[in-house]
């Protein structure tokens, strides 16, 4: 038989060749500040566990005692049998953390994007999506089958001169941003793009994936951060980062979470979380307002990191939180750059096309709550000896 897929094959060659290719690194402790990847110890600056709550003890335990009571399944999908009361806890939870009418919370973040935005518009209407919006945004904008329209990165001007054009045509109009952007760690023009979108009269959708217990008081993301509450329609979080655990969520108006009760299809087809992930989930949002410290320690790793990097003459991009770019330019030196923090002791990936954009390859830092001023240090040493040793700084 011959090889229909070789195709495939060939393209890893491809990849492989030009330096691109990359292997999993295999997690083989607990995700922590400090960790263990292919048999080396190494300062973990890869993970988005910002404020080190997927060990934390008190999530650890909700989740052993959701297990015990309630077993490792939900048996089905939420809106046949599979809405455990935990789930439902967990909505009205986030709903009142996130001071909102309502919330649905959906397998993962990306499910929750593709499918809110495929959900809510047809073919007839219109998306203004920044350039950098998350895949899962983009995927549901495709899925929608609408009209895109994309603005240049974080330029509310240009999205309001779209949505002005947009004007005399037929259809509902969609306004969508991260909050914080996953590969430059910048903010999202809110106040901005939440006025053009009044003015407008477009939904405004906003992601915060990577706000959520980052940004706003105790982590309630940039519409907190912001002051924008009851400004923006429908807001996204995940439950993967800052949370620890897994899970997006959706928050807005009852209608809007009822409509996609109905209509968004991960929640439709795709079985619910175990009772573990709900019960762990909803112990984070205690430690959220319980542990304040977490949020601080996270600022204060950021600022001495990024200030520890620019010193030793790396570009960390237009970075305003912990997600810290260290630009590079090309994938290959991007990858290089990986290869040779892991073997001094670091873990932070190398990003290049088509993740970010050709020419824009980085290695990614993220800091967490938990990282040491010792382990900081030693990561900034990793960055300085294979910075040299690559040409990448004097
Ligand atoms: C990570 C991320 C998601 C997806 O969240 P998961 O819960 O991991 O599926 C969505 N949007 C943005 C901006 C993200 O960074």
């Amino acid at each position: 038989m011959s090889d229909r897929l070789s195709y495939l094959a060939d393209q890893i060659a491809a990849w492989k060749q030009a330096g691109t290719y990359q292997r999993l690194r295999v997690l083989e402790s607990e995700c922590a500040a400090g960790a263990r990847f292919d048999g080396r110890e190494v300062v973990n600056l890869a993970s988005n566990n910002y404020l080190g709550l997927t060990s934390h003890p008190r999530l650890r335990e909700a989740a052993l005692e959701a297990t015990r009571r309630f077993g490792v399944g939900s048996g089905a999908v939420r809106t046949i049998s599979g809405t455990m009361r935990l789930h439902l806890q967990l909505e009205e939870r986030i709903a009142a953390f996130k001071q909102a009418p309502a919330c649905v919370v959906f397998q993962s973040g990306f499910a929750a994007n593709s499918g809110t935005v495929a959900a809510i518009l047809t073919p007839d209407d219109h998306i203004v999506s920044d350039e950098l919006n998350h895949a899962s945004i983009i995927d549901g904008c495709r899925l929608s089958k609408a009209k895109i329209h994309v603005f240049p990165h974080k330029d509310a001007r240009a999205a309001g001169a779209i949505l002005e054009e947009l004007q005399a045509q037929p259809g509902r109009k969609l306004l969508i941003s991260d909050g914080v952007f996953s590969m430059d760690g910048d903010i999202a023009p809110l106040p901005d793009l939440v006025r053009a979108a009044e003015r407008f009269g477009a939904v405004m959708m906003v992601d915060d994936a990577h706000a959520s217990g980052v940004l706003g008081r105790a982590g309630r993301g940039t519409i907190d951060h912001f002051g924008l509450h009851g400004r923006v329609d429908i807001q996204v979080g995940t439950l993967s980062k800052a949370i620890g655990v897994l899970g997006g969520y959706v928050c807005g108006s009852r209608a809007l979470i009822e409509f996609l009760y109905h209509r968004a299809r991960p929640f439709l087809f795709s079985t619910s979380h175990p009772p573990a992930v709900a019960a762990a989930c909803l112990a984070a949002f205690d430690v959220l307002e319980s542990e304040p410290e977490r949020i601080e320690s996270l600022w204060n790793n950021t600022r001495y990191f990024k200030e520890g990097l620019g010193a030793l003459g790396f570009h960390t991009g237009l970075s305003e939180t912990p997600i810290i770019p260290v630009m590079v330019g090309e994938a290959r030196r991007a990858h290089e750059l990986s290869r040779a923090l892991f073997e001094e002791g670091v873990l932070a990936t190398g990003i290049g096309y088509p993740t970010v954009p050709e020419g824009k390859a980085r290695v990614r830092t993220i800091v967490t709550a938990t990282h040491t001023p010792e382990q900081l240090d030693r990561a900034l040493e990793a960055f300085s000896r294979a910075g040299k040793r690559l040409g990448i700084i004097d």
